[in-house]
């Protein structure tokens, strides 16, 4: 990362914008500044690398707000972009009230504790065997290990002050700004929505030119436990279901994490909705009469890729087919311990 502080700032409608680049192909993180009377409620935490933290408080004190009049912190979700000054916000102003998701937090809190990385390991191997199942070779699987085990190392874990559940409400002063659980790029993954004006605060489940990756999550037994009664393997169902309560919604404007903020939420809503559509018709097509590994369709759709982009290639075809087995229009079979699909 270039050793300069560079931030846009933008305001949009009762909205502050700060825009930061990032050193990885989404290009830049925005966080969202709204101010509810004297108090501001700022919208994910970014990235704790680099220049990204000196230049979010230089352009905090820039538009006159000090930490100190930051009263919440909402997480949409527990990547890297979203979480990363959760300790630096505390420490600069220890009565922030810190709001996220019970997955997320229950999720960093296990996978960042160091009594649990053998824990992780396994849980990682358990998910990377399946995954070998449908279609990777030993050689990827090894080198997705490795990929998901970095991860955790980079976190850090900070308690959160509140924790948020489907459809909770938090009320600031007037304000309410209702939580939509949102799974599918991450599975704790929130929208705040905030009635009064209309906005959306999207995080990375609707962004305005890409579909999110749709995912394929390590968790632990106390989730597990309590979500028991959620089939989070059908995660695309959970994803377009979200995508539609949000829809119902009707808001104004979207405000994600990435990209453009999005003034025809319908229109951009109803287009995502449609993307998926139309890859359910083309896998289901590829495999008629022709039975295939999730990962052999997913070098049909992607080509050739580098290992952790095959193993999101594959993730989004499985979630996919996932989908359709769960209506009924695929059926998988077992043949030298790898799964085939078929319609
Ligand atoms: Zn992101």
């Amino acid at each position: 990362m270039e050793d300069k502080l560079s931030y846009e700032i933008s305001e949009i409608e009762d909205v502050i914008q700060i825009k930061i680049d990032v050193p990885f192909d989404v290009k830049f993180v925005y966080v969202y500044l709204l101010k509810i009377k004297e108090e501001y409620i700022l919208f994910d935490a970014g990235l704790n690398m680099g220049n990204w933290p000196k230049s979010f408080f230089a352009a905090l004190k820039r538009i006159g707000v000090s930490p100190k009049n930051l009263s919440h912190c909402i997480i949409s979700h527990n990547h890297m972009d979203h979480i990363g000054l959760i300790g630096k916000l505390r420490r600069k102003n220890p009565s922030i009230q810190i709001a996220m998701h019970d997955i997320t937090n229950k999720k960093m809190k296990w996978e960042t504790n160091p009594e649990n990385f053998s824990k992780v390991k396994e849980e990682t191997k358990k998910l990377t065997s399946q995954l070998i199942r449908y279609g990777l070779n030993e050689e990827q699987g090894k080198r997705i290990i490795r990929y998901f085990l970095t991860w955790p190392k980079m976190k850090k874990y900070y308690k959160p002050d509140i924790i948020l559940e489907n459809n909770d409400c938090l009320l600031i002063r007037n304000d309410k700004l209702n939580v939509i659980w949102t799974p599918g790029h991450a599975l704790g993954h929130i929208c705040i929505y905030e009635e009064k004006r209309g906005y959306l605060f999207s995080g990375d489940h609707i962004l305005s030119r890409i579909t999110p990756h749709i995912g394929i999550f390590i968790i632990n037994d106390s989730i597990r436990e309590k979500y028991k009664d959620f089939d989070f393997e059908n995660i695309l169902k959970f994803y377009l279901n979200s995508l539609e309560e949000i829809r119902k919604l009707n808001p104004k404007i979207i405000f994600p994490a990435h990209q453009e903020v999005i003034y025809d939420p319908i229109e951009r809503i109803n287009a995502i909705k449609k993307h998926h559509e139309k890859r359910l018709h083309e896998i289901s097509d590829v495999i008629k009469g022709n039975p295939m590994t999730p990962y052999e369709i997913s070098k049909i759709h992607f080509g050739e890729l580098d290992e952790i982009n095959s193993f999101l290639a594959l993730s989004e075809v499985l979630a996919h087919l996932i989908y359709l087995e769960s209506q009924g229009k695929v059926q998988r079979k077992e043949k030298n311990q790898k799964i085939f699909f078929i319609t």
